[in-house]
């Protein structure tokens, strides 16, 4: 999901990453570029717009420009911006004082309604509020035996009505049943049809009119794109929706429906579909969608942690010589070990550098051997730290006697430490966080 949209804002963001300085032009010239991957990835232009104005305005106050990181800064922004587009906060269910609760779903033919009812009746089984499932799509006679399938593949009781019955009464006998056996949740399944249609609205109205549903959740196709954005408002206007459940979302590779539906109708995506089975439904947390989005784990937490492990003086001295001005030694290798080591634990922080989740089982890092790196180099004298051309056998074999390692993993490490250097040298232009993507390559593997 997100797929393309993804990639193509991870491209366009990587430039504001790589670079250390940013001037108001640079930051001018990255955001029509967002502009320009958000449109391709169909997202409403007016969506587009004001989601764009909000970030440049950030980006150009809060003296992000002037930051250790602007790039960085940019970024976030971003990614804070996207979550703010999904909505505040992750969305949840609003309960009835009275039980059950009403669940209405509706929607279009085939937008997976009747799935949804089930994956829902499955969550809420799973929650511990114990549900009933009602099928009250009357016209295709299959669509009754399709719940009824479902809910017996979760376990919870169900209740249906004739082809060709009336749905309301459907609906109202499942209402009293389910009051009658104490249950906490109805699931109410309803006849879509191809488009929106008044008798259809109707119908939906006089079910509404007799359960008064806590929620009437709107099922939209992601992969239908804008148009699930037009149905939407449609399906709003004649029912007040409450809320949105996208479904199809691991086929739906440019995310422009799920961008676009807050921003134009004005109610949140409660839940995302994820595939065909009970349990592929997650909740719509608008924290977590953006994450997706920008495919890079957790920058915010990136971010918000390098800030405040890392010591801005320390860094400073780092990059002068990581960029070339100063003599970079294996003493600023310590240094660098230990300060990314204060950011927490290694797997975690890998996996949070930018581009590294992607890489992830390539980079995986054993902190066992960080930790012997760190001991060989302690057992070197400070002058053999800062001149490791003068380290030669006795001294090598000290320092592995000193450390408790070999002497082949001191040779090893001494020459990964050149390698290092020379990779260091094609790394200039890394400034400020930016230098935490080289020290993942810094760390010996
Ligand atoms: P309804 O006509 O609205 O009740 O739609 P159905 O629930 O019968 O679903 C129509 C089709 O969409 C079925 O083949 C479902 O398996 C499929 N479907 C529903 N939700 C999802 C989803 O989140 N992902 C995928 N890949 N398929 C889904
Ligand atoms: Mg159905």
């Amino acid at each position: 999901m997100f797929d393309e949209l993804s990639g193509k804002l991870d491209f366009v963001l990587a430039q504001f990453r790589a670079r250390g300085l940013l001037t108001e032009a640079m930051v001018r010239d990255g955001l029509r570029e967002v502009r320009r991957v958000l449109l391709e990835a169909d997202v409403n232009f007016a969506v587009t717009r004001s989601f764009l104005d909000r970030v440049q305005e950030r980006a150009l106050g809060e003296a992000v420009l002037k930051s250790v990181s602007p790039g960085q800064q940019v970024v976030k922004i971003v990614h804070d911006e996207l979550a703010a587009l999904l909505g505040d906060e992750a969305p949840t269910i609003r309960w009835a004082s009275r039980p059950p609760t009403v669940v209405l779903v509706v929607g279009l033919q085939g937008s997976g309604k009747t799935t949804t009812a089930g994956k829902l009746a499955r969550r809420f089984q799973r929650e511990g509020r114990e549900p009933m499932l009602a099928a009250c799509d009357l016209y295709r006679p299959a669509a009754v035996e399709q719940l009824r399938t479902l809910a017996e593949r979760v376990g919870v009781d169900f209740h249906g009505g004739d082809p060709g019955g009336d749905p309301v009464k459907v609906a109202v006998e499942a209402y009293r049943i389910a009051q009658d056996r104490k249950k906490a949740v109805l699931v109410v399944d309803t006849a879509g049809r191809l488009q929106v249609d008044e008798p259809m609205m109707e119908e939906l109205r006089r079910i509404r009119a007799e359960l008064s549903p806590s929620e009437i959740l709107l099922v939209a196709d992601a992969m239908t794109g804008q148009e699930a954005v037009r149905i939407a408002e449609g399906f709003d206007k004649a029912l007040d929706l409450t809320g949105i459940i996208l479904t199809k979302m691991d086929g739906d590779a440019r995310g422009g429906a799920a961008l676009s539906i807050r921003g134009v109708v004005g109610k949140p995506i409660k839940f995302i579909g994820t595939g065909e089975g009970l349990d592929d439904l997650d909740p719509a947390d608008p924290r977590r969608l953006a994450d997706r989005i920008l495919q890079r784990g957790d920058v915010v937490g990136l971010v918000e942690r390098a800030q405040r492990a890392f010591d801005v003086e320390e860094t400073k001295k780092l990059e002068g010589k990581v960029l070339g001005s100063g003599r970079f030694t294996l003493e600023d290798f310590l240094t660098a070990i230990s300060q990314v080591r204060k950011m927490g634990p290694f797997g975690d922080l890998m996996k949070m550098i930018p581009g590294v989740a992607r890489l992830a089982p390539k980079t995986e890092l054993d902190p066992k051997r960080i930790k012997h790196v760190e001991a060989i180099i302690l057992s070197m004298t400070p002058d053999e730290r800062r001149r490791p051309e003068i380290l030669n056998g006795s001294r090598r074999a000290r320092i592995a006697k000193g450390s408790g390692r070999s002497v082949a993993e001191v040779n090893r490490l001494l020459k990964q430490f050149k390698e290092m250097k020379k990779m260091m040298r094609q790394m200039k232009g890394m400034q400020g966080i930016q230098g935490m993507r080289g020290m993942s390559g810094l760390l010996p593997h």
